[in-house]
């Protein structure tokens, strides 16, 4: 049965909106403020000195892309791509991943090797994979259920910009470029 939620009555003071104004511009004022002395004596604001020390004007915004400041100690990286030592896709398109990612950020189109390729009808490979970088919450569980070392969450690029929701997917082409080659013992066609 749906509950409904009432709605509480609103006293005459609330329904100016004044204090909600007057609260707000408070706020943006302290901010403004301790901006100013952050400016001016960056070493002297306890409360922001861990942040004032990665920039070098003292400001507490980042003016990126000249700036950049270290990424906390508790971050994982972005999860990328990797190929095997002789240059494969190590993804099998098994879509684990797809399945485990929290927030449903992983989008897989499984499709299989056909033709001339020497492994053509025994494995798969994803025809299409994508990471929507705006949904991914970088909490690794795509690294950590992967069975063939194909997803890896890496640090190298901790910082991405895009100028349209579709510019922060990353596609299949991007995920390998950024992963490269990852030497490790998991080689899917070993002993094929
Ligand atoms: S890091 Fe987490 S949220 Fe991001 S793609 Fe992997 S499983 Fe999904
Ligand atoms: S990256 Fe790993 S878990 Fe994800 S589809 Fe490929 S093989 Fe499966």
């Amino acid at each position: 049965m749906a509950y409904v939620v009432p709605r509480p009555d609103l006293t005459l003071w609330e329904r100016l909106y004044l204090p909600s104004i007057v609260g707000g511009m408070t706020i943006t004022l302290r901010h403004m403020v301790a901006t100013i002395f952050g400016r001016l004596f960056p070493k002297k604001i306890e409360t922001h000195r861990s942040l004032l020390e990665m920039s070098s004007t003292g400001a507490l915004t980042m003016q990126y892309p000249e700036e950049k400041w270290p990424m906390p100690e508790g971050y994982r990286g972005a999860p990328v791509l990797v190929m095997d030592q002789d240059g494969r896709e190590k993804c099998v398109s098994c879509q684990l991943c797809e399945f485990v990612c929290p927030p449903r950020a992983i989008r897989i189109t499984p499709g299989s090797i056909t033709g001339s390729d020497p492994h053509a009808n025994v494995e798969k490979r994803p025809r299409e994979f994508d990471i929507d970088m705006l949904r991914c919450i970088y909490c690794g569980m795509c690294e950590e259920v992967c069975p063939e070392e194909a997803i890896f969450l890496r640090k190298e690029e901790p910082i991405f910009v895009g100028t349209s929701r579709q510019g922060m997917v990353r596609n299949k082409k991007e995920l390998y470029r950024l992963g490269g080659v990852m030497n490790r013992p998991i080689k899917k066609w070993e002993g094929k």
